[in-house]
């Protein structure tokens, strides 16, 4: 029997591995302790402060109707509103959105914005819809998450699957709705309609910035240095883009449908043409060797870039891997098996709410400037985005040799310990709650 759009099977969820949110609550559990806080702490970081479940139903171009489910997750909004991308891919459930938007707070916390940590997602498989069945799934999640919405509560942005011209329908559905224009309600959207230049490329430039700061600190020269990137959608096309930039050679680029090889290194500028209208996979692309994601791991590269989904680097793949360093572009790449491995290793690696915090920082400034109608140029945005990227690293790098830790361990930290004073702040705990029993 044919699959529907939104239909799971078993074996999807099967395949998708550890679950994300019992992975960041134990990581949440372990830095408190860490800290020397009160295990309290973690009990009010653990726990989205509201989730939403909705029904999505779409008039399908056969005339059938499905109905899809979606969510939306608001972790915790003491400095701000909260903040977060929508994914739509077939594998999203529940406990995703609401790791993914612990995550959205510990970025914001460390890169020190005013904002918390919000994801949405809807359970669907964007490939199998029309443009008009896409366009309608789009317009109806969004009026169903409108009550919590909006641009001092909560502020939606793109995510996997979901790109400008999603956000331009969701935001058309939000003002006709309120009956007038907010722009600030989401991000990530078209420039035209009060997008932010910088903001389809500032996940990827932070990316490549992290990883120059740890070429840095670790001696390597980056033109001599070779990369392999998994996802090849907004984020990886752009680190590799980037990193090109910086003299990188990327010698393997993988996407869902396969991935592409060339010892010598891949020509960027022509891959990056080949996928710019979206109706080629990169793994399509002709002048270099097949390769396979798996074998893509394993490849005797300086860098790899996990840019795709979550729990790629596992317990079988871990082992595999030859770089000395591993950049998260993705979020919750890393399952707590395979870090441990990598640990053992030696290998160092920049966190995901650290590596991919350069998205949700532009997202703010697109923000900001449509509080204040008025827009930035593009070399003002990335000079701001190159300042908080560079100021969370250092925070973080700090932590790690006061701490001597781990780049995780002490990203979790510096995010928490942020989050702890704004509650102390708000007097939501008091000094009793601060120290260990
Ligand atoms: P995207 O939809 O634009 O691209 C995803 C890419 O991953 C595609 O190339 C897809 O083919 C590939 N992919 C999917 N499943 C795969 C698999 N199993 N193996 C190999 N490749 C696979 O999404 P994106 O916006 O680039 O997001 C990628 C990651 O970065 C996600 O974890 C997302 O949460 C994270 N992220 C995105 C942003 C942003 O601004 N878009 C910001 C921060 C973090």
């Amino acid at each position: 029997m044919k699959k529907s759009a939104g239909e799971k099977t078993e074996s999807d969820i099967m395949t998708h591995g550890t679950n994300p949110y019992e992975i960041v609550k134990s990581l949440l559990k372990e830095s408190v302790s860490r800290l020397g806080l009160n295990e309290n702490i973690y009990h009010m970081l653990k726990k989205p402060m509201r989730v939403l479940e909705v029904s999505i139903p779409v008039r399908m171009d056969d005339g059938s109707l499905e109905n899809f489910t979606g969510y939306r997750a608001q972790h915790i909004d003491i400095l701000g509103p909260t903040k977060g991308g929508i994914r739509f891919h077939p594998l999203v459930n529940i406990d995703e959105v609401k790791a993914l938007s612990i995550w959205m707070s510990l970025k914001a916390a460390i890169l020190n914005l005013p904002l918390g940590g919000g994801k949405g997602g809807v359970i669907v498989d964007p490939e199998k819809l029309s443009d008009r069945e896409l366009e309608t799934l789009s317009r109806t999640y969004i009026r169903k998450i409108t009550p919590i919405i909006g641009p001092q509560k909560d502020i939606p942005a793109p995510d996997v699957n979901t790109n400008p011209e999603v956000m331009g329908w969701m935001i058309d559905e939000f003002d006709q709705l309120r009956g007038y224009n907010i722009p600030g309600m989401l991000t990530g959207k078209p420039i035209i309609i009060g997008g932010s230049l910088g903001r389809l490329e500032a996940t990827g430039r932070g990316v490549a910035l992290t990883i120059r700061e740890a070429a840095k600190i670790l001696d390597m020269d980056l033109s001599k240095t070779t990369v392999a990137i998994q996802g090849f959608g907004n984020v990886g096309s752009m680190t590799a883009k980037f990193l090109h930039e910086l003299g990188v050679k990327i010698v393997a680029v993988t996407d869902a449908k396969g991935g592409i090889y060339r010892k010598e290194g891949l020509n960027i500028p022509d891959l990056l043409e080949f996928v710019k209208d979206k109706q080629n996979y990169a793994s399509d692309y002709q002048n270099a060797d097949a390769i396979t994601n798996e074998k893509m791991f394993s490849l005797p590269v300086d860098i790899l870039i996990p840019a795709a989904v979550e729990n790629q680097i596992t317990k079988d793949s871990a082992p595999t891997i030859q770089a000395k360093v591993v950049a998260e572009a993705a979020n919750g790449p890393t399952t707590p098996e395979g870090d441990k491995i990598l640990e053992e290793k030696g290998i160092f690696v920049i966190p995901d709410i650290l590596c991919n915090a350069g998205g949700v920082t532009v997202s703010y400034f697109e923000w900001v400037q449509n509080s204040m109608n008025y827009y930035w140029k593009e070399e003002e945005i990335n000079q701001k985005l190159e300042e908080k990227m560079l100021f969370g690293f250092d925070k973080v790098l700090k932590m790690r040799k006061e701490k001597q830790c781990f780049m995780r361990e002490a990203a979790y930290m510096v995010g928490i310990n942020h989050l702890v004073k704004a509650m102390h702040a708000r007097g939501w705990i008091k000094e009793d709650d601060l120290s260990e029993e």
